[in-house]
């Protein structure tokens, strides 16, 4: 048996759902973070007395990329790094200090917890944290043991193949695992906005299919070649994604030559929901995705958002809703989405804006303006022009 230097724990408190669900949502989880491992070599994740061990079985393999892979795996709160050594006293002993040095430098006080499972171990738990405590304090004698709020702890386990040290945790994605609840259909543009919103619902355990509406000539390719770099890094946290890229130039030209100005982008809008939420059902999903905000445009006052639901059956979550750009900048910061969404391009939104776009729109405005359309055959037509393409995790590109 390969028994690895060092591995990754998680703990049943790190994770970040407790009760009901648990089986099943830890079922996801090993299997999300399997997938999020599994370009970097070959790793066994296994469950065993309340913790999951993610441990790498074979010499070469890059721990820190597979710790930061974790970071961005939902369903954790935290998680820790250990050092596997062997089961003597002596050794463990010798190890501790050494594995924790950084951290022990730079604390003032700190404990030393012991776990015997292998009952079989000649020392028990009281034994091994004197032992381990008085091996510290030789080689950092600046330090105190405090037992009941110490800056650092260090843990000790005794298991069935081998000891593990391990002490600070790392702060995980929180959220959770995505898959365990159903699948969403995203509305992504090249903005700001719906990559944070993607990222948000995805860390509420939603799968996605994105679904992108492009407008040649008025939009380039290079436009949709942001929206496959937008999706890359949401990626990184909410699993590979299938975006469905859904002509709109007759849409939108039909529009304004048949409509009137004012209700341009709310009619388009509507299109968009419509078309959206029939793609995205197909895939089963049941629910959309905006990156909307109140108010921050003409089309995101409330009633101009009533006239887009009024199309919809399903729910439509917009996370960013009561958020300030300056909120939402941090995190498109944060999940590495802002750099890119700041790249010039033109969106089919800008295509055709309206001078004097209404803000306090009616349902029956709406509807009246739309009495003259082929709204079916439109939506039929558009969706027949699709293609779906498959975007995998930025990180995992060389
Ligand atoms: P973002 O920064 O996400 O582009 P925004 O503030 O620019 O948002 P709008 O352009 O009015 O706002 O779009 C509002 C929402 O509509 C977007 O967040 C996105 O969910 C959706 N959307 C806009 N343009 C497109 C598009 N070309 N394809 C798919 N969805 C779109
Ligand atoms: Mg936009």
């Amino acid at each position: 048996m390969y028994i690895p230097e060092e591995i990754l724990l998680i703990k049943n408190g790190e994770l970040a759902l407790k009760g009901l669900n648990r089986s099943s949502f830890e079922d996801v989880l090993v299997k999300n973070i399997r997938r999020r491992l599994r370009p970097l070599g070959s790793f066994q994740i296994r469950r065993a007395q309340s913790t999951i061990y993610i441990e790498p079985q074979a010499d070469g393999i890059d721990l820190d990329t597979a710790a930061d892979r974790v970071a961005h795996v939902f369903g954790i709160s935290a998680f820790s790094r250990a050092r596997v050594v062997a089961k003597d006293i002596t050794v463990i002993c010798e190890e501790a200090p050494r594995y924790l040095a950084d951290q022990l430098r730079t604390a003032k006080t700190f404990k030393v917890e012991a776990k015997r499972s292998d009952k079989t171990f000649p020392l028990g738990s009281p034994a091994i944290c004197a032992e381990v405590g008085g091996a510290v304090l030789a080689q950092f004698p600046h330090l105190k043991v405090d037992v009941r709020d110490p800056e650092l702890l260090i843990m000790v386990e005794i298991r069935d193949f081998g000891a593990y040290i391990h002490a600070a945790q790392l702060p995980g994605a929180g959220g959770m695992p995505v898959g365990t609840a159903g699948r969403s259909g995203l509305l992504i543009s090249g903005g700001i906005d719906s990559p944070v919103a993607a990222y948000m619902m995805a860390k509420r355990g939603l799968q996605l299919t994105a679904v992108h509406f492009a407008s040649p000539p008025y939009t380039s390719e290079r436009a949709e070649m942001k929206v496959l770099s937008l999706l890359g890094k949401v990626a990184n946290y909410a699993g590979r994604i299938s975006v469905n890229i859904v002509p709109f130039t007759k849409i939108q030209e039909e529009i304004s030559r048949r409509c009137p100005e004012e209700l341009f982008t709310l009619l388009m809008r509507r299109f968009m929901m419509r078309i959206a939420e029939r793609v995205a059902v197909a895939d089963g999903c049941h629910s959309l995705i905006t990156g909307e905000s109140l108010g921050q445009v003409a089309s995101q006052t409330a009633q101009a958002l009533a006239v887009t639901d009024a199309v919809c059956t399903v729910p439509v979550f917009r996370p960013v809703i009561g958020m300030d750009k300056e909120e939402i900048i941090r995190i498109a910061r944060r999940i590495d989405t802002f750099d890119i969404s700041i790249q010039p391009y033109e969106d089919c939104c800008t295509v055709f804006t309206p001078r004097h776009p209404r803000t306090r729109p009616t349902v029956a405005m709406l509807e009246e303006a739309e009495r003259c359309l082929p709204v079916e055959e439109w939506i039929e037509e558009a969706i027949a022009g699709m293609r779906r393409i498959t975007v995998d995790a930025a990180d995992d590109e060389v």
